[in-house]
């Protein structure tokens, strides 16, 4: 059943096997957000593939130590490193808030978010601003190594000496040393501070109204963003580890600059395996705030936003999101929401039958009991492909194609095994509940099956009446449930209810 998995290398540029520094443990660092406004939906779709890819290897039975840090000093306006103040100084300063209220304020609401999508929380959230003293060590250590040089109280890492001396600067991202020196931008303020232009600051001096700083032997100043990510992984998960994650716009500069510190600190790769995850686009354009094709979580889930019809539930989006691959673009659309919430109500319905079912006991392994089996391996084969999730669902909506015909009777137990039904409804709970990370809506908004037992026991009181001839209190009960969208059905086996 568990096969071995494969993992598209981003650095490599190919699918490789999954091989862990130590066996049965591994160690991911994923990068997290910057807190200096509200969490947008890209990074929401982003954070939730690796969710995904977490919950998958703990399945796998790995024991997983997942990094993802919170960029609490921000990083520069404008270009990544060349700008002179940072976006949360710049959010404090214009909201008149002390940067870590401001801080602590999106810290907060990206945290409830990540709860509403229902995200297990990494094991360690490291915040820069709790780093600095290694940051400083660190850019020490370049300096040291002989990467990277002071200017005027900023210091800038030496990419031209770093590519001839290992030759992997660009290998990330594929752009060459070259394209560089063409793509940077000769307008930048600090940029004749530096020996080439594709040279990165690690150390920046700060200027008199920037309102986060700290001592260091060069100047009163704050770390480059790249750095930080390349401090806290190695912290936490040694100086090489087994996975870095993040979305596909961080490959560069923000991780080819990190593959480059680290070359630079300990003359080592910081990741053997990078995954990147792809964008999120919307009526298949990219989303961006000025030309409005954009929408905030808080407005997809209200409908609150001209570009959908109706607001859909978290866990109909987070089904979305399972609809298609962490390396595909995403292309969210009123009409593909509506489908993903069918879809989601379709498998959450299925779930409930098969989890239901009992095995008369009589079963034999014909051709269903095969088929059956098969779908479940190949569910699972999918997912250890690269964490290939709609295949993956399209193997257990078969599967609910066949509880729905056992259930209506156009299949019959006969054909399968007790181990097999067992089996099913095992497979059910562990990829839509334990991999996919769903939540059925219907029972958890209570806390704990408690709508389930309620619902039971309503329909018997309206069987009751409807025995007693009580048309008053049965019709009473069926426009009640009717007024909530939640639909009866009468069946041979007593009455089953789903919510419209
Ligand atoms: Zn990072």
């Amino acid at each position: 059943m568990k096969n071995e998995l494969r993992i598209y290398n981003s650095y490599k540029g190919k699918k490789e096997t999954f091989k862990p520094i130590h066996e049965g443990q591994v160690g991911m660092y994923v990068c997290g957000p910057t807190v200096y406004s509200d969490v947008h939906l890209g990074n929401c779709r982003s954070f939730t593939s690796f969710d995904v890819i977490y919950r998958y290897l703990m399945y796998l039975g790995y024991k997983v130590r997942y990094v993802r840090n919170i960029t609490d000093v921000g990083h520069l306006e404008g270009d990544a490193d060349t700008g002179r103040e940072d976006k949360i100084s710049k959010k404090a300063r214009l909201e008149q808030l002390e940067p870590m209220e401001v801080v602590q304020q999106y810290m907060n609401g990206f945290h409830d978010m990540m709860k509403v999508f229902n995200l297990l929380p990494p094991n360690i959230e490291p915040r820069a601003t709790g780093h600095i003293p290694e940051q400083i060590e660190m850019v020490q250590t370049i300096i040291d190594n002989g990467l990277a040089y002071e200017k005027n109280g900023s210091v800038y890492f030496n990419t031209l000496k770093f590519a001839e001396r290992d030759g992997v600067y660009g290998k990330l991202s594929g752009r060459k040393i070259d394209d560089l020196v063409a793509e940077s931008r000769a307008d930048l303020k600090n940029q004749s501070e530096k020996n080439h232009p594709s040279d990165f600051a690690i150390w920046i001096k700060a200027a008199p109204e920037h309102l986060m700083h700290w001592h260091s032997p060069w100047s009163e100043g704050f770390p480059g963003w790249h750095l930080e990510c390349s401090v806290m992984s190695t912290k936490y998960l040694g100086e090489t580890f087994d996975i870095h994650g993040g979305g596909t716009d961080l490959k560069f500069p923000h991780h080819e600059n990190e593959v480059a510190q680290s070359y630079g600190a300990c003359g080592c790769a910081p990741a053997n395996y990078w995954i990147h995850g792809n964008m999120l686009l919307m009526n298949g354009r990219k989303m961006s705030k000025s030309d409005g094709n954009t929408i905030m979580p808080e407005e997809l889930f209200s409908g609150g936003s001209s570009h959908i019809s109706k607001g859909y539930s978290p866990m109909s989006v987070r089904f979305f999101m399972m609809q298609t691959h962490y390396r595909s673009t995403l292309d969210l659309t009123d009409g593909a929401l509506q489908a993903a919430e069918k879809g989601y109500r379709r498998l959450m319905e299925g779930n409930k039958l098969l989890q239901g079912m009992q095995h008369p006991g009589n079963g034999n392994v014909g051709d269903l009991d095969k088929e059956i089996n098969g779908l479940i391996d190949q569910a699972f084969a999918d997912m250890s492909d690269d964490f290939n999730t709609p295949k993956a669902l399209a193997s257990i909506f078969e599967l609910v194609t066949k509880v729905n015909s056992l259930k209506g009777g156009q299949l019959s137990f006969g054909e399968i095994t007790v181990e097999t039904l067992q089996r099913m409804q095992q497979t059910f709970t562990d990829f839509i509940f334990n991999i996919f990370g769903l939540l059925d809506e219907d029972i958890d908004v209570s806390g704990s099956g408690v709508v389930d037992e309620l619902m039971a026991l309503v329909l018997d009181m309206r069987q009751q009446a409807r025995t007693d001839k009580n048309w008053g209190t049965s019709d009473k009960i069926r426009d009640a449930l009717k007024a909530m969208n939640i639909q009866v059905k009468d069946g041979k086996d007593g009455a089953t209810w789903s919510k419209e």
